[in-house]
């Protein structure tokens, strides 16, 4: 490959791959959908286009129930549509409320439509939960680039999106930081050269606590978290530690590794996104603040790098970074996740259906913070285990594992 030379500021000489050099202008005018526009990665991912100085449009904003935010995001940001998904949320919307220019849809299956259209260049999978899988299934069969953050998709039915993706030629460029950071480190090797995949888990905010008081953790504890700000599933997601456990299952599906090649290590600071260990021992990281607009970037930008609005680090100032193992005693869910993610089959889809359901029981006050992972750990002992499920198969395990935790928050 030819190799350009081009000087740094500190004077040392940089070896540039010179077709690299001619590429870096990327499209201009890129038309984004974003489906979940007024959550956390929403939000921020209206902050990265509108930092990108016309490099991506937004095309499309989709939320369920919160019209008031989505409205000002359309005055402000004046997209082409804006789908409201709930259909009874829809009705607040009077005359006159969105922009001149910006057409209103309801329902899920005109957010289905939509999405596949010509006029949308890239999606970005915000929707949270299991209610994320019906719009990123259609992207993919219209075979668009997906920025995923919706984990909830791969972690219920991964084998048969990543097998519909390589047929109809969608890409699925991870939102996840800490898979955005793996994604970034295996540019480095080839794939039959990766020894293991670390992910880095921030412990939460009860990874000092111990066992017996874990019990009495009160929803409003769990919704306290130390180094991220998120919605409210994934935060208590992070406060179990099953939010490793659905990353654990999501990177195995994603990159295409066995169970055995992934690891997870606490690292309280959230500053190393995860880890890539090679063959030789080797170890490539990716290090930033935890600030999700960058693996939001780096997802609507692939193969690019631009400048953004992320924060940066400052190795002027001290900085720590610590490592431990997690206790699985304490966080009984990433054992979970190991466990589903070497089973597959319909393993992640009841996990998952059971995590979002239980997580719904607990902070309404019908379940203890440690009956989350309990009752996940059950309905994953008793479901009745598919090896090569369909996509029917996965959401009627979906609504049985539902009814299954309703019952046990009942009693
Ligand atoms: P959030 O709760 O802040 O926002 C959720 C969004 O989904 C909202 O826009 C809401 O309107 C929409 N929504 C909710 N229910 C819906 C339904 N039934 N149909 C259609 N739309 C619906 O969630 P979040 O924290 O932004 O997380 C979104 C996804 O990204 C999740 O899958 C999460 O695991 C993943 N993720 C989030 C972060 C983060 O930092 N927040 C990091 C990594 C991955
Ligand atoms: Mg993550």
């Amino acid at each position: 490959m030819p190799v350009s030379h081009r000087e740094s500021s500190d004077g040392h000489r940089l070896d540039c791959p010179a077709d690299r050099d001619e590429a870096t202008a990327p499209s201009h005018g890129l038309r984004v959908a974003v489906l979940g526009s007024t959550g956390s990665i929403g939000t921020s991912t209206l902050d990265v286009i509108a930092a990108s100085e016309g490099r991506l449009v937004p095309h499309l904003l989709a939320a369920h129930t919160s019209i008031a935010l989505v409205l000002e995001q359309a005055q402000r940001l004046r997209p082409r549509w804006v789908v409201v998904t709930d259909p009874a949320a829809a009705g607040e919307i009077g005359p006159g409320a969105l922009p001149e220019g910006t057409r209103l849809a309801v329902g899920p299956e005109a957010l289905d439509e939509l999405v596949a259209g010509p006029e949308v260049d890239r999606v970005v999978s915000a929707i949270v939960g299991a209610a994320g899988l019906r719009s990123t299934w259609a992207a993919i069969e219209a075979g668009k680039t997906v920025a995923l953050a919706n984990k909830e998709t791969l972690v219920m039915a991964g084998p048969l999106v990543m097998r519909r993706a390589a047929e109809t030629g969608a890409r699925i460029i991870p939102v996840d930081s800490e898979h955005s950071a793996i994604h970034q480190a295996l540019a480095c090797g080839r794939p039959g050269e990766v020894c293991r995949i670390v992910l880095t888990a921030s412990g939460g905010p009860f990874r000092t606590r111990s066992r017996e008081s874990l019990a009495e953790v009160t929803p409003a504890e769990a919704l306290r978290h130390p180094t991220w700000s998120m919605g409210r599933k994934i935060t208590v997601d992070s406060a179990t530690m099953m939010n490793k456990a659905l990353e654990l299952i999501e990177a195995r599906w994603l990159f295409g590794l066995p169970a055995e090649k992934l690891a997870v290590v606490v690292h309280p600071q959230s500053i190393v996104h995860s880890l890539v260990e090679f063959v030789d021992g080797a170890v490539i990281a990716q290090l930033s603040p935890p600030d999700m607009r960058l693996p939001i970037q780096y997802a609507l930008d692939h193969p690019y790098r631009m400048a953004g609005p992320a924060r940066r680090l400052d190795f002027t100032a001290t900085m720590r970074l610590d490592f431990e193992a997690p206790d699985l005693d304490r966080f009984p869910a990433v054992r979970l996740g190991h466990e589903a993610a070497a089973r597959g089959g319909t393993a992640g889809a009841v996990l998952n259906a059971a995590n979002e359901e239980a997580v719904r029981g607990f902070l309404a006050g019908g379940l203890r913070f440690t009956d989350i992972a309990e009752v996940c750990g059950r309905l994953l002992d008793e479901h009745p285990f598919q090896e090569h499920p369909t996509l029917d198969d996965v959401r009627r395990l979906d609504a049985w594992a539902r009814q299954e935790v309703c019952k046990w928050a009942c009693v």
